[in-house]
């Protein structure tokens, strides 16, 4: 029997591990400089909580949660996104008792179960950061210049903000009648699902992917020329804001985003590049769903990264993964030196590698050649005999001799700096 990876559940492999680690760590720069902390919530929750932040009628929980009964018949689902369990999670740590503003970021797996294809996996990554407690449209305006920020400091290619705002509950009972009033109108050329979707939840249609269905959306009402004056206020203040910090953006009327819980802004990071699954990151404002979640009245606004298409666009810098050094050393008491000295110098952070088998030396200088490494100690009984160790460097060809009796400080020294 061939065990193999699930269909749309990838192994990352070194060396590409350490560009999500840069990735990650960049992130986690920039966050922590803006004031953010992180947080780590659990990938497994209650599935009612996804459904009831989410929305019943989004593509997400209709068709691409992992939803299972656990084995004490708990209805449990493997995360399909983090902002649900960091409102969950500051609830139920009233994590506003003391300043309802809380900044706060995650990094980890979510899985959906979607057609895998290029930016599209069962399971992915995102970085994910939130902002409780500030309703105005100040902060709008620095996440989404935070995300720009990070994007550019990565080099992510090609990247565009889009910006709508869709209203709040107050003006969306409004909106939601007159689009209602022109779905009926076009009901021929929508899809069943759109048809469904008209009576219980008619802005999901923006989001069908069918392209009837994207055709007659394009003619549709937008929600930004229905907001309320307080709606449209805050969405011209972030505007005002976002000019203040030099964020290009646009303004996409028809962003609706496949989540029920946004409410005014919102937004998304298209990336050229990409193809059909072109948004790099998304976010938006959802002051409503702290207090639908049982928790007090308190705003929050919060976009994701998605990690696996953030790579598509960011360059594949090539990074020295050999080790630095590799001793080759000749016979039993001189093997053993080298076994001594590779663990002092690993343990001082320079990458040293060394010979287990016992093999020739012409093999040896093979094998460090092989595995890329920068330089090779030469131990054998001639070096020994003159107390003289030799340091080549493989990559400049020169050669040097080294005492052995102060070899590890000696090696130290010249290596270190190209090890870190
Ligand atoms: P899409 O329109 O591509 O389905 P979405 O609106 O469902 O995206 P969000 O829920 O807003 O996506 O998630 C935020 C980001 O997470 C997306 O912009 C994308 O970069 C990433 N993402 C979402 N779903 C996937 C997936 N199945 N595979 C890889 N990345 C994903
Ligand atoms: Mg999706």
């Amino acid at each position: 029997m061939e065990f193999k990876a699930m269909r749309g559940f990838s192994d990352i492999l070194p060396p590409a591990t350490r560009r999500w680690e840069m990735l990650e760590e960049r992130a986690r720069e920039v966050l922590e400089g803006f004031g953010f902390s992180e947080i780590r919530v659990p990938i497994l929750e209650r599935a009612e909580l996804f459904s009831r932040s989410i929305g019943e009628e989004t593509d997400i929980v209709e068709k691409e949660m992992y939803t299972f009964e656990d084995r004490s018949g708990d209805c449990v689902t493997l995360r399909p996104e983090a902002t649900a369990s960091m409102v969950r999670a500051y609830i139920e740590h009233k994590l506003y008792a003391a300043d309802p503003m809380a900044k706060l970021y995650s990094i980890g797996p979510m899985f959906r179960h979607e057609r895998p294809q290029k930016g599209r996996h069962r399971q992915f990554h995102q970085i994910n950061v939130e902002v409780f407690g500030v309703s105005q449209p100040m902060i709008d305006a620095e996440v989404m210049a935070i995300l720009m920020h990070y994007l550019s400091l990565v080099e992510a290619t090609n990247c565009h903000l889009q910006i709508n705002s869709l209203g709040c509950p107050h003006c969306r009972l409004e909106y939601k009648e007159i689009l209602r009033a022109f779905l009926k109108d076009h009901l021929s050329g929508l899809c069943e699902d759109c048809r469904r979707r008209m009576e219980r939840n008619p802005l999901r249609t923006f989001d069908c992917k069918v392209p009837g269905c994207q055709e007659i959306m394009s003619k549709a009402p937008p929600i930004s020329d229905y907001l309320c004056p307080p709606c449209a206020e805050h969405f011209a203040e972030v505007r005002k804001y976002l000019e203040i910090l030099e964020i290009v953006y646009e303004v996409n009327p028809r962003m609706v985003r496949g989540l029920d819980y946004y409410a005014r802004t919102t937004f998304e990071v298209v990336a050229g590049g990409l193809g059909a699954q072109n948004a790099v990151a998304a976010g938006g404002r959802y002051d409503q769903l702290v207090a639908a979640l049982g928790g007090p009245d308190i705003p929050g606004i919060g976009f994701a990264i998605g990690m696996e298409r953030l790579l598509l666009i960011t360059p594949n810098k090539t990074l020295p993964s050999g080790p630095s050094l590799f001793i080759a050393a000749l016979g039993e008491g001189l093997r053993r030196k080298a076994f001594g000295l590779s663990y002092k110098l690993n343990r001082a952070c320079v990458k040293t590698l060394i010979d287990y088998e016992g093999r020739s030396l012409k093999a040896q200088m093979r094998r460090a050649d092989k595995v890329g490494a920068r330089y090779v100690l030469i131990i054998g009984e001639n070096e020994q005999r003159t107390g003289q160790a030799i340091l080549r460097d493989m990559k400049e060809k020169k050669q040097e001799e080294i005492p052995l009796s102060s070899i590890f400080e000696e090696i130290v020294k010249r290596l270190k700096e190209i090890a870190l």
